[in-house]
């Protein structure tokens, strides 16, 4: 087998706390344990995400908040990030994908975590959720080419290209990460989710990992862009990282 596959640094952008959890933790906690450097992006904060009549928008929120944490310090995650968008109303908007792009230009990570612009629904039982499919788009548009366009945002800072892209929730995944080591770790993340989630979970993550490893081994499956060729120099090396720089250029 070839030697696995461990970036410098990765940041996973998703709508709500739990959404990592249920997919992509396990591959954080092992890329985290390597040395990578993780961020977690959350769109929202989950502040719709209740039936307890007695919370309020901000009370669930900060809830939620301090769940998300708790659960990337489980995996070894080095920052989260919230943007605050409200939970059910996320839109690709312009606005969002500017705020990717910020987050993009101030952690540079190397490989980016994203949900799946394409995806409406899956098999007979599951629409996917609008903020997923909104977050998702603004991702991509934010990666290529905006956040990697010096003269996009100069005010954000320079310009950066992410070198791969890997899809999280894929009915056809090309990439599957071992989580044997790490699993349990993610079961412990996502029972941090106590708002949602129940102990009965910890077997349902266990037994999904399996079978996306096809019993072979717990894993997790993903859909990989290369935008770079591993182990090349970046293809934009020679780009002027500010509108100056560029102006100065003659371009
Ligand atoms: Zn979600």
């Amino acid at each position: 087998m070839n030697k696995e596959f461990i970036p410098s640094s990765a940041m996973v952008i998703v709508a709500h706390p739990d959404d990592i959890e249920f997919g992509c933790a396990g591959t954080c906690a092992k890329w985290a344990k390597h040395g990578a450097k993780i961020v977690y992006v959350l769109v929202t904060s989950g502040n719709s995400g209740t039936h307890d009549a007695t919370h309020t928008r901000e009370t669930i929120a900060e809830v939620r908040e301090r769940e998300q944490r708790a659960a990337a310090e489980i995996c070894g995650v080095h920052e989260v990030e919230f943007l605050r968008y409200n939970d059910g109303e996320v839109m690709p908007t312009l606005e969002l994908r500017k705020d990717l792009v910020r987050m993009i230009r101030k952690h540079k990570p190397e490989v980016v975590i994203a949900t799946d612009p394409t995806r409406m629904y899956s098999g007979k039982e599951y629409i996917n959720h609008p903020d997923h499919r909104a977050v998702a788009i603004a991702t991509m548009d934010a990666i290529a080419p905006v956040a990697a366009m010096p003269l996009m945002y100069p005010e954000l800072g320079p310009a950066h290209k992410v070198r791969e892209v890997w899809i999280q929730w894929v009915d056809d995944p090309d990439t599957w990460v071992d989580i044997s080591d790490t699993l349990e770790l993610k079961v412990r993340a996502l029972l941090q989710h106590k708002s949602q989630v129940g102990e009965e979970m910890a077997q349902r993550i266990r037994d999904w990992a399996l079978q996306e490893g096809k019993g072979l081994a717990p894993a997790e499956a993903f859909k990989v862009i290369f935008l770079e060729k591993r182990g090349e120099p970046s293809s934009d090396s020679k780009a002027p990282e500010s509108k100056e720089a560029a102006m100065a250029q003659g371009s």
